[in-house]
C-alpha cells in the first residue's frame, strides 16, 4: 500500500506559550511493499510523523494519502484505516491486558469482525511467525512470559491484522541481544512473506543500513534526506552533526579501502565485509 505525505505541518499546543512545531512542510512518498528505515536524533519528529500515518494526529495543515485517498477527508473513516495501517508503538507489551497469549493476540482480528475459523488461523499464523510456538504459549498468561517474548505476543497482537502497512517503533528497544535479533529476523521474515510496507524506527543504524530499500532521515521537523541506504550514509559528516552514527561497517570498509584494500566502500552488511577481507587476503591462493 503506497503512501504519500504532502506539505504535512504539525504544531503541538498550537497559540499557546509552549506553541512547537513538530513537523515543518514535510514531502515525501513510500511504494507499496517498501522496507523503510526512519531515523533521526530524539526530538527530531519522527514519532509526531508515524502518528499521522494512522490518523491518530491529524495534520495542522498538509495531507496524508494512503493507497490513493486522503485520509483525513470527510467520506473516510479512520477506524477502516486503521486496519490497513498497524502501529507499534515502543515498549508495547505495556498494552497486554487479556488472560491469555491466545486471547490477547486475537483481540485485533475479532474486531474486524472475522469468522471464528479466520480468527483462529490468523492467531496461529502470527504466532508461527514471531515464533511462538501456539501449542506451548496459548493458554498462558502474557505475563508469565519473558521480555522478549510479551514483546513478542504484542508484535503478533498486530500481524494477526494483517495491516498493508506495518509501523514499529523502536521494536528492540530495551531487549537483551538474542531477543533483539529475533525480533529482527521476524520483522524480516514478515516482509518477506506479507510483502507488506514497513516502516521500522531505531536508533540503531546497522539494522536500518541492512534491512531498508531506503531510508528517510528526520531533523528538527524535516526530512532532509530520503534515499537508498548508499546513498543516506554518503552523508558522513551531515549525519555526524546532526548526532546520527553511521554504519559501523561502513566505517571499517572505507578505512580498508584508504588502505589499499580493494573493496566496495559502500558494503553494510557482515557477511559481504568478510567476504571481501577474505578475497584481498587470498589474493587468489585460497
Ligand atoms: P522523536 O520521535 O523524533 O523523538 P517527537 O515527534 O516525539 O520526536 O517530537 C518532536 C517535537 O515535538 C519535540 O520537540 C518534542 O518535544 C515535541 N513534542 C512531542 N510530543 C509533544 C506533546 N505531546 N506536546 C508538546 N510537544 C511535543
Amino acid at each position: 500500500m503506497s503512501i504519500e505525505i504532502r506539505n504535512l505541518n504539525y504544531i503541538y499546543m498550537k497559540d499557546t506559550p509552549f506553541e512547537k512545531k513538530a513537523l515543518d512542510d514535510v514531502s515525501f512518498s513510500i511504494n507499496d511493499g517498501e522496507f523503510i528505515g526512519l531515523i533521526g536524533h530524539t526530538g527530531s519528529g519522527k514519532s509526531t510523523l508515524i502518528q499521522h500515518l494512522n490518523g491518530l494526529l491529524k495534520p495542522s495543515s498538509g495531507e496524508v494519502i494512503i493507497d490513493g485517498y486522503n485520509i483525513f477527508s470527510k467520506n473516510i473513516k479512520l477506524s477502516d484505516i486503521r486496519k490497513k495501517v498497524g502501529l507499534i508503538f515502543q515498549y508495547p507489551e505495556y498494552q497486554l491486558f487479556e488472560e491469555t497469549v491466545e486471547k490477547d493476540i486475537a483481540f485485533g482480528p475479532k474486531n474486524l469482525g472475522l469468522s471464528n475459523d479466520e480468527i483462529d488461523g490468523r492467531v496461529k499464523r502470527a504466532m508461527e511467525l514471531v515464533e511462538l510456538s501456539y501449542e506451548k504459549f496459548k493458554d498462558l498468561s502474557p505475563f508469565e512470559l519473558s521480555g522478549g517474548e510479551k514483546r513478542r505476543v504484542s508484535i503478533a497482537g498486530i500481524v494477526a491484522m494483517e495491516p498493508k502497512v506495518l509501523i514499529l517503533d523502536e521494536p528492540t528497544a530495551g531487549l537483551d541481544p538474542k531477543a533483539r535479533n529475533n525480533i529482527l529476523d521476524n520483522i524480516k521474515k514478515l516482509h518477506l512473506e506479507y510483502k507488506n510496507t514497513i516502516i521500522l524506527v531505531s536508533h540503531n543504524i546497522d539494522d536500518i543500513a541492512d534491512f531498508s530499500d531506503r531510508v528517510l532521515v528526520m531533523e528538527n521537523g524535516k526530512n532532509i534526506l530520503f534515499d537508498t541506504p548508499v546513498n543516506v550514509f554518503k552523508n558522513m559528516e551531515l549525519l555526524k552533526n546532526i548526532g546520527l552514527d553511521v554504519p559501523q561497517i561502513l566505517i571499517l570498509a572505507r578505512e580498508l579501502k584508504k588502505n589499499n584494500f580493494d573493496i566496495d566502500e559502500n558494503i553494510f552488511k557482515l557477511k559481504d565485509i568478510v567476504d571481501a577481507i577474505r578475497l584481498n587476503i587470498c589474493k587468489g591462493r585460497c
